[in-house]
């Protein structure tokens, strides 16, 4: 991984590029889905990315969702849900495309 400190923040213990507050960003050419994977206890995988609802930083810059002004609302902030679904969803697209040939 390249150093992501720079342009990322962290949401509810996840990782987004601090401009778009995607997971996954070509702008930023960001990419903080090895490092989710990682603290949520998965192997990381090519998949799609996960994004933030809108958010902003509070007092203490700490990102909260603005719905519910909660920093680790797990409506909002529901990750973990967000990255399995993801997850079986890149898994069931690779059983089928199978790999070796992929062109389409
Ligand atoms: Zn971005
Ligand atoms: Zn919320």
């Amino acid at each position: 991984m390249s150093d992501t400190s720079a342009t990322s923040v962290e949401i509810n213990d996840a990782l987004f590029c601090q401009a778009h507050l995607k997971e996954v960003c070509s702008d930023c050419s960001f990419d903080g889905r090895e490092e989710n994977d990682g603290f949520f206890g998965f192997d990381p995988i090519d998949r799609e990315g996960i994004e933030a609802p809108l958010s902003s930083p509070n007092k203490d810059g700490v990102y909260q969702c603005k719905k519910h002004s909660s920093t680790t609302c797990s409506q909002c902030y529901g990750w973990k849900k967000q990255i399995t679904r993801y997850r079986t969803a890149a898994k069931k697209a690779g059983k089928k495309a199978g790999s070796g040939t992929n062109l389409y």
